[in-house]
């Protein structure tokens, strides 16, 4: 039943982009003349493209990880240096003037492969820029607790509803559909991370204030 839901629930996603580029591509075809136009058909199309390259790229790594085809590579990293580089790398391309902070205060190891964890980190930093507010903040931290390594991503942005708590790790779940396409993503990158999160022996949570904002905390033993 699972794969079924998902194979249709993927489908779905894959339905909405294609049936647009096909659209444009009917409507550009019968207006050579008009560049404008054409010009504007051809940027949909991208911006559709790659929205479905992104939720394939998606559903590969998701489906490798599930059914145990993606090797793991497990190796001694610094998990303060990966999340100073993740924020460096995310501050660059941060829109709608929202600051990223990160603190750090020295090394934490764990033992990890440093792709997946890079992916799930990305996940939530970018994640909480997608849903902050314009010219708010988001808060990285990484710390030790006990035996647990521990990243915390905190924002002041649009936060989730009790009752969407529970939900956003489900594939494809988006707790706001009225979003506009331009802000929506496609509701696998917290199931993604998830499964990275267990992988390494860890998980993550989440809690939340509507309207003030959201934390992550994504914790696995240290080394
Ligand atoms: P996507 O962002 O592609 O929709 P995710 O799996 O990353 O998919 O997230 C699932 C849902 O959880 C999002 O659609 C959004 O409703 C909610 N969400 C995730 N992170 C945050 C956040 N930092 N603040 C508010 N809502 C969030």
């Amino acid at each position: 039943d699972a794969e079924r839901q998902f194979t249709s629930d993927a489908s779905h996603e894959l339905r909405t982009p294609v049936t647009v580029i096909l659209a444009e591509c009917e409507m550009a075809e019968k207006m050579p003349e008009d560049t404008e136009a054409v010009q504007e058909s051809v940027t949909e199309i991208h911006k559709q493209a790659r929205k479905m390259s992104e939720l394939i790229g998606k559903l590969l790594a998701y489906t490798r990880l599930e059914q145990g085809t993606r090797r793991i590579d497990r190796e001694e990293l610094d998990l303060s240096g990966l999340v100073e580089d993740v924020c460096e790398e995310q501050r660059t391309v941060a829109a709608r003037n929202i600051r990223i902070e990160c603190e750090t205060s020295h090394d934490v190891l764990v033992n990890g492969d440093v792709a997946l964890l890079i992916s799930l980190v990305q996940n939530l930093v970018t994640n909480a820029v997608k849903y902050g507010k314009d010219g708010g903040h988001v808060w990285v931290k990484v710390y030790s607790e006990g035996s647990k390594a521990c990243v915390s991503v905190r924002d002041d942005g649009i936060g989730i509803r009790e009752e969407d708590l529970a939900c956003i790790w489900n594939r494809f779940y988006q707790a706001d559909r009225s979003r506009s396409d331009e802000c929506r993503g496609i509701g696998l990158g917290l199931s993604l991370a998830q499964q990275i999160a267990r992988l390494h022996g860890g998980r993550i949570t989440a809690s939340s204030r509507p309207g003030e904002g959201s934390e992550f905390i994504f914790s696995m033993p240290e080394t």
